[in-house]
């Protein structure tokens, strides 16, 4: 029964996204939008998915905003295969875009909302949560050299970094914030087309963090991680001390989708070298995990995994986050 609820939903929003569309050459009939929410009811979940569904519903513009995104990107990444005209294959590319941005800056503000003295997060956690997302996106992780040989030619430095450009602490007698933005309204982002807002409070729920892709509205633009997922220091809880929750919900925030694609084997996340599969891995799954016939990358930062077990992002990941920083990209404006 709620496969068939998904299913009809998924079908007239991507009917309502294509009409009158212009694709000049891009095979879009695999984009998806909408998901089912049985997967974040585990521990270890991430509600990108479900705020997105949400945000669907209350924004009619927000489909046709995030259609056209991707179909630009996959014009893109068409126009630049050399000579065989692109194969069709509507996903990413596992070659990066010669785009000539050079490694890319991000600024980030942090915004700490705490009950208690554990929430208010020390600048330390904060300094060791920037030091994660910079090592992971440049892949100066101490564990790169545990991806294994099979995915080893893949793994990719994203060459965008990131840059602490101001810390705002928040009192708030609220203990649990949950999923629906209530912490963005309450504290605004500041300058979110130039700048990456990380929200850091008590999500509750068991959701460790969630973040909105580009093409959302600017009033809610970000990220949001519970402060016991954010850093490797201070107020942090096993297995999710090692930052990569952030890592994660900031590799949403720069379009990627959970390396399962949120959906059955067919279902993809529009990226080419990284494995099909119907599920996220949770743990640390011992190697080879095979789902859809192929192993999984079940340490690549969009899967679920323990912070332990994971250590990568790929070519294509990083392709498809710069497409959003080129010029014409949705998040272009972090570039600076
Ligand atoms: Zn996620």
């Amino acid at each position: 029964m709620a496969a068939l609820a998904m299913v009809m939903v998924s079908c007239s929003d991507d009917q309502a996204a294509t009409t009158n569309d212009d694709l000049q050459g891009v095979d879009m009939s695999n984009f998806y939008l909408r998901t089912d929410d049985v997967e974040t009811k585990n521990a270890g979940g991430c509600f990108t998915m479900q705020r997105l569904n949400a945000q669907l519903d209350k924004d009619a513009d927000l489909a046709d905003r995030m259609f056209d995104i991707e179909k630009k990107y996959r014009q893109r990444m068409l126009a630049k295969k050399p000579g065989n005209g692109g194969g069709g294959n509507g996903g990413g590319d596992p070659q990066p875009p010669t785009d000539n941005l050079g490694v890319v800056t991000i600024p980030v503000y942090v915004h700490v909302v705490y009950s208690n003295n554990n929430e208010n997060i020390s600048d330390a956690q904060i300094n060791s949560q920037m030091a994660v997302l910079n090592d992971d996106f440049r892949r100066t992780n101490n564990d790169a050299n545990q991806t294994p040989s099979l995915f080893a030619p893949v793994a990719a430095d994203t060459e965008i970094q990131f840059t602490l450009a101001g810390v705002f602490r928040h009192a708030n007698s609220r203990t649990s914030w949950g999923t629906n933005d209530l912490v963005k309204s309450t504290y605004p982002p500041v300058t979110p087309s130039t700048h990456l807002n990380i929200w850091v409070c008590n999500i509750g729920g068991g959701i460790l963090g969630y973040a909105q892709f580009p093409g959302g509205n600017s009033a809610t633009d970000g990220v949001v991680v519970g402060p016991q997922f954010f850093g490797t220091t201070g107020y942090v809880a096993s297995p999710f001390d090692g930052g990569r929750t952030t890592t994660h919900e900031v590799g949403h925030y720069l379009n990627l989708r959970h390396i399962w694609g949120d959906g059955r084997c067919n279902r993809d996340d529009f990226v080419s070298d990284t494995p099909t599969s119907d599920r996220p891995n949770y743990g640390c799954p011992s190697y080879p995990t095979t789902h859809c016939r192929s192993t999984d990358m079940t340490m690549n930062y969009m899967d679920y995994t323990d912070d332990a077990c994971m250590n990568m992002f790929t070519a294509g990941q990083k392709s498809r986050m710069r497409g959003v920083l080129v010029p014409g990209g949705a998040r272009e404006n972090l570039v600076n």
